[in-house]
């Protein structure tokens, strides 16, 4: 049994002065039936916790840390960046030198604005999306997540879900009735929607491959149906990149499925672990952003300096390493094979789902492709899997309904101990 005395204490000093404990409902690994463990450090494949345990990290910060924990060529770059002070909330060169690479590597992006997270980036692609077509409803898909803006918290996964709220006290009704939502990979329901809103719909807004109900493939054409149906509607096509940007293609699943938005929204890898997000797209529609166009949109700490550094550090290793995405194609798909020989032996027919670097085992026999079929799991055998995987030194991420990011810092080593862990665990539980 894992020792986690010192992780409790902090935890029940915790909720007397944070909401929980923690500051992120998912962390608190309430849908697993335990207490959160509190981390003291990490390097490279390897989280340690305060009791000094070491896990295997399945999660990298929910993304953000292709490269694995404290990559070096990040951490010189924030280290030379501070001593020019910590914010300027003046322009910089290293913001015009991460918008010409962000640019370069995002072929639908012509201009792109700098925030702090991915949803100040969704919630400023939202509204400037409204302000370039004059509509105000807008589209978004059951079970995606993007973020905590109002609008979007009708529906929505990742932690809304795991905490079974996926419509929030304190949306109110006047915001809700302009999001409309459908289910994932199903075009029909998009059309009878537009049809019955016509001229009102501003924006969808997708992830192009949903993370946040668990990894869920667009399936063939379903992408190209959308932008189909956005052109002949004059609505704007809000790909929303935050977790597969950088993390599947340099270009994100926009390069890998050959489709272009109109507006993407970024975050996550684009800040090498610091808190950045981004939105940019066609120029006619980000010169709609003040101080060029009339929708306003603002940072304080926007472009900041040292998280400049450390996205423009993640983003040159990107763009240098050519054979990053196959790496870590192979590497999630030896975890993949590993655990499916597990699967077979036991005779668990789960389903499971992988692309590039994401990959979520499903407590179901259903195939997953939208969350009506998400939710067909045994979300009791995934919080036992879960724990157990923990007690093997492997942590994943604390909700069936996540995917798990692996990074580039896992060797054969790691991929052989995670695979062997799975088949404890698997057997342990069944
Ligand atoms: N969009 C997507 C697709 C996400 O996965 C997330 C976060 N997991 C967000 C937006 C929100 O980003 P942040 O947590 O940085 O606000």
């Amino acid at each position: 049994m894992l020792i986690k005395e010192k992780s409790q204490k902090l935890f029940s000093e915790a909720q007397n002065y944070i909401p929980g404990g923690v500051n992120s409902p998912v962390r608190a690994f309430k849908a697993v039936g335990g207490n959160p463990l509190f981390i003291d450090h990490a390097k490279g494949a390897y989280m340690y916790d305060v009791d000094g345990n070491a896990y295997i990290d399945m999660i990298n910060s929910w993304g953000p840390m292709i490269f694995g924990h404290a990559d070096e060529q990040v951490l010189k770059a924030v280290q030379e960046a501070i001593p020019s002070s910590l914010s300027f909330g003046a322009p910089g060169a290293a913001e015009v030198e991460i918008a010409e690479l962000i640019t370069d590597l995002v072929p639908s992006i012509e201009k792109v604005r700098m925030v702090n997270s991915g949803t100040e980036a969704t919630m400023s692609a939202i509204r400037l999306a409204r302000g370039y077509t004059g509509r105000e409803k807008m589209i978004k898909f059951e079970g995606c997540y993007h973020g905590h803006g109002d609008s979007f918290l009708i529906a929505a996964g990742s932690g809304a879900i795991t905490m079974g709220e996926p419509n929030s006290p304190g949306v109110t009704v006047g915001t809700a009735k302009d999001t409309l939502t459908a289910p994932f990979n199903d075009l029909e329901a998009i059309r009878t929607l537009v049809n019955a809103n016509k001229d009102q719909i501003a924006a969808i807004i997708l992830e192009p491959v949903a993370g946040n109900m668990g990894c869920v493939l667009p399936q063939e054409g379903y992408l190209e149906g959308l932008r189909q149906i956005c052109d002949e509607e004059g609505m704007v096509l809000i790909v929303d990149e935050v977790m597969t940007g950088f993390r599947l293609a340099a270009g994100g699943a926009q390069e890998v499925f050959n489709v272009k938005a109109d507006i993407t929204t970024l975050g996550k890898i684009i800040g090498g672990g610091m808190p950045v997000g981004a939105y940019g797209g066609k120029k006619e529609i980000m010169d709609f952003v003040s101080p060029q166009g009339p929708v306003y949109q603002a940072g304080t700490l926007s472009g900041n300096p040292i998280s400049m550094a450390a996205g423009l550090a993640q983003l040159k290793r990107i763009k240098n390493d050519k054979d990053l995405y196959q790496r870590l194609t192979e590497k999630t798909q030896k975890i993949a094979d590993g655990i499916a020989a597990h699967l077979k032996a036991l005779n668990l027919n789960y389903y499971t789902s992988q692309i590039g670097s994401m990959y979520t085992l499903f407590f179901t026999e259903n195939e997953v492709h939208n969350f009506e079929d998400a939710k067909s799991c045994d979300l009791e055998k995934f919080g036992k899997f879960f724990n157990a995987m923990l007690e093997e030194g492997v942590y994943l991420p604390p909700s069936q309904f996540e995917t798990w990011f692996i990074s580039d810092a896992l060797t054969d080593k790691e991929i052989s101990k995670i695979i062997d862990a799975a088949g404890k665990a698997l057997k342990a539980i069944h």
